[in-house]
């Protein structure tokens, strides 16, 4: 079977082996965040819809989930922000009534949870992780260049409001942009939210592949451990410290091999390896960031985007090196 809204499993630095389920047509979002690991918006939008027919995503699931595979999430995910899709509520349903050995996870940017209705949608999720990044309108618009009807402080009220009638587990993702909301005022900020949001856990992100613009860049961390230790009414987890290769069945070395090869042969963005391969671009992704983290490969910004090109002259494959 051809699953076309079902992708991975990846290894996922934050949540294990996680499949990943895509209910938005690439890249339909409410955000066009600076440092977004898909690229750029190209529908800017808070309508909610039916994008992609939640028949043929429930059909692929069942199929899926009938081979018993050994996953730790179900991730809603990928090309866009899945709560704009209006029936993910449904989706989440007919896994826990049918499958409910499995974890549904939600990673949103929190944005449309002022909307009743997609707080209501997303109740049967085991776990939901909204991003946080600046309460200031400045710090805000600078790195989400939202959709105009979206302001922080919206944000904010509607993630307080989920957590209120949530009993799931809710992890705040909080992404230090530097240069913008890493100073010292804008951190006491984000620990006051935090302690006004109270997640369960706050996990604390920095750009670890290239992002949708080229001035974005990553955060040193010991300037995140330092921001960590501001944040004291949540346990915090710096995902920068995670393993992005996780000892999973999922990880496959003969893909990364392929990629490696790929970008041995001639240079690539993640588009040309997403196209190469036949992979989602999220997984792709995780391969790239792998193969960076070795050492084995570099980027280079050009006109065209941003190039992915071998960083040792010489044959070493993937196999050879340390897994970690
Ligand atoms: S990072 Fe998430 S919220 Fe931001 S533009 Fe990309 S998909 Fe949308």
């Amino acid at each position: 079977m051809t699953y076309y809204h079902l992708f991975g499993p990846v290894p996922s630095r934050r949540l294990g082996v996680s499949l990943g389920v895509d209910l938005i047509p690439f890249k339909t979002c409410s955000y066009n965040c600076v440092y977004c690991e898909c690229g750029p918006t190209t529908r800017l939008t808070v309508e909610r819809r039916e994008y992609v027919p939640t028949d043929e995503v429930i059909g692929e699931l069942r199929a899926y989930l009938a081979t018993s595979p050994s996953l730790d999430y179900l991730t809603f995910a990928g090309s866009g922000e899945p709560t704009l899709h209006t029936r993910i509520g449904e989706v989440i349903g007919m896994i826990k009534d049918e499958f409910p050995a499995y974890r549904v996870a939600v990673l949103t940017n929190g944005s449309l949870l002022t909307d009743p209705e997609v707080r209501h949608a997303l109740l049967r999720a085991d776990l939901v992780v909204p991003t946080l990044t600046s309460v200031s309108e400045e710090g805000f618009r600078k790195i989400h260049r939202a959709h105009p009807s979206i302001t922080p402080g919206g944000v904010v009220d509607g993630i307080v409001r989920f957590r209120e009638e949530y009993a799931g587990s809710l992890w705040l993702e909080v992404f230090i942009v530097p240069g913008v909301n890493d100073s010292d005022e804008e951190v006491v900020r984000i620990a006051r939210t935090v302690e006004r949001i109270r997640p369960d856990k706050v996990q604390l992100n920095t750009l670890d592949r290239p992002g949708a613009v080229v001035w974005v860049r990553p955060v040193a961390k010991e300037r995140l451990r330092d921001i960590a230790a501001v944040i004291r009414t949540a346990p915090v987890e710096i995902i920068a410290d995670l393993p992005s290769r996780e000892t999973v069945g999922s990880f496959h070395l003969e893909t990364s091999e392929f990629i490696l090869s790929m970008i041995r042969r001639r240079p690539c963005t993640l588009d040309d390896l997403a196209r190469i391969t036949g992979l989602h671009r999220n997984e792709v992704g995780k391969y790239i960031q792998y193969l960076l983290e070795e050492g084995l490969i570099e980027e280079k910004i050009e006109e065209r985007g941003i190039f992915f090109r071998p960083r040792h002259r010489g044959n070493t494959p993937v196999s050879n090196r340390s897994a970690r």
